[in-house]
């Protein structure tokens, strides 16, 4: 057999077509080869670059005006019965709304809380809000995730 045609078998070693995927013997996948996994590999490794490469004409985020944003959130617990916490890391805006009442709130209430941190996050820190976590709690647990 011409071996310009063929290659061997990575299971049971036989020679096969060259552009067999399974071989004709023993049915085992021949996969794409070394050659083929080489290229691949370059492949997503070009791709990796483009994508997880920050885009150049990207304007640098301003930073987040926190005492702006803890002023708002004071001035939002104020009398509602709810503590918040407040924590800027690399990673974004951490808000932690802890709502202190014995009647469990509804999605209806949670939901207006994310509204008005929204409107303060847009306000005070606009280039953050979708780096912004705000959960809200009650009873020790998370009852909603604010998304912006
Ligand atoms: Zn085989």
């Amino acid at each position: 057999m011409n071996t310009e045609q063929t290659k061997k078998c990575r299971e049971c070693q036989s020679d096969i077509p060259k552009k067999a995927r399974r071989c004709p013997n023993c049915r085992a996948k021949q996969g794409i080869g070394a050659g083929g996994a080489l290229v691949a590999i370059i492949f997503v490794g070009i791709v990796a670059s483009i994508v997880m490469s920050p885009s150049e004409n990207s304007t640098p985020k301003q930073p987040a005006n926190m005492s702006a944003i803890q002023a708002g959130l004071d001035e939002y617990a104020e009398g509602r019965w709810l503590d918040t916490q407040l924590a800027n890391n690399d990673d974004g805006i951490l808000i932690r709304i802890t709502v202190d009442t014995e009647v469990a709130i509804n999605d209806v209430a949670a939901t207006s809380y994310c509204n008005v941190i929204g409107d303060n996050l847009r306000q005070n820190a606009p280039d953050h809000v979708r780096d912004a976590d705000v959960f809200i709690y009650q009873f020790g647990e998370v009852v909603k995730v604010c998304t912006y």
